[in-house]
């Protein structure tokens, strides 16, 4: 996958800096050391993330 924005951490702020960067018509990838998005019990997967 090609894109020029890469957000680590799929916490708090980087879902924040993804919801902006799709506001803007952006593409992006989202990559976290765990395969869940979100600081609690999230599980609800992400399209454009990766679990690295
Ligand atoms: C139990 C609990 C309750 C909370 N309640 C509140 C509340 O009510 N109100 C409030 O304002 N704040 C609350 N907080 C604080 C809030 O969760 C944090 O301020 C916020 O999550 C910080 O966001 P962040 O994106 O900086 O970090 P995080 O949300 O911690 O996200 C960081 C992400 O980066 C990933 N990561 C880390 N290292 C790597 C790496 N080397 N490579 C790839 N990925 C990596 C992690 O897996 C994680 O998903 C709470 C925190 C906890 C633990």
């Amino acid at each position: 996958m090609k894109t020029k924005h890469l957000i680590v951490g799929a916490g708090l702020s980087g879902l924040y800096t993804a919801y902006q960067l799709e506001k803007m018509g952006k593409d992006y990838l989202l990559l976290d050391a765990r395969e869940r998005i979100g600081i609690l019990q999230e599980q609800k997967p992400h399209e454009k993330m990766v679990a690295i």
